[in-house]
């Protein structure tokens, strides 16, 4: 999915091009594979200043998803408060083979890949780790319980022999 913004005649001052469509995210989400949903409705904008060799491009991207913990899988609010800036130089438009260009030349005017900036922002303004709280427990490696929710014997039993070893430790020591 690709949406491409006409850079033609842009003030000096800038302009700036806003971004609320959430089936946008969900595509994008679904090619991607990523098991993400809307929470509070994403909204972007991007501001786009001309100069002599390239293009100044500054934007924030605000909502809120949900996606699963990465350690009970239980859902994780994720709250997104995201600026970014950059530059975009004309002379980058033969760009690396495989990457996807974000500048490109129709008749005399120039055009933007928004969708491609906006993916970009977005897989930056996700935190590497999701998790449901810092101190989430995680589920139980052995029996798949969720230990936010309850305890179960494994945890205890592995304390015991842990506890159990100490000991015999000490009475080496002791004889
Ligand atoms: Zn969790
Ligand atoms: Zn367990």
């Amino acid at each position: 999915m690709e949406h491409w913004i006409t850079l033609t005649n842009l003030p000096a001052s800038g302009r700036e091009f806003l971004f609320e469509d959430q089936e946008v995210w969900k595509t994008l989400w679904a090619d991607a594979q990523y098991d993400i949903h809307v929470h509070t409705p994403l909204v972007a904008t991007i501001s786009v200043f001309p100069h002599a060799d390239g293009f100044l491009v500054k934007g924030r991207l605000t909502g809120a998803v949900e996606s699963p913990c990465h350690r009970c899988m239980e859902p994780a609010h994720i709250e997104l408060r995201h600026n970014f800036e950059l530059f975009e130089a004309l002379e980058d438009i033969d760009e690396v083979e495989g990457e996807e260009p974000r500048l490109r030349r129709v008749g005399a005017d120039w055009e933007l890949n928004s969708t491609a900036i906006l993916w970009e922002e977005f897989v930056l303004a996700m935190p590497e780790k999701i998790l449901c709280a810092d101190m989430c427990l995680g589920l139980c490696p052995r029996c798949g319980k969720n230990k936010n929710l309850e305890s179960c014997a494994c945890a205890t039993a592995a304390q015991n022999s842990v506890l159990a070893a100490a000991l015999q430790r000490a009475q080496i020591k002791i004889m």
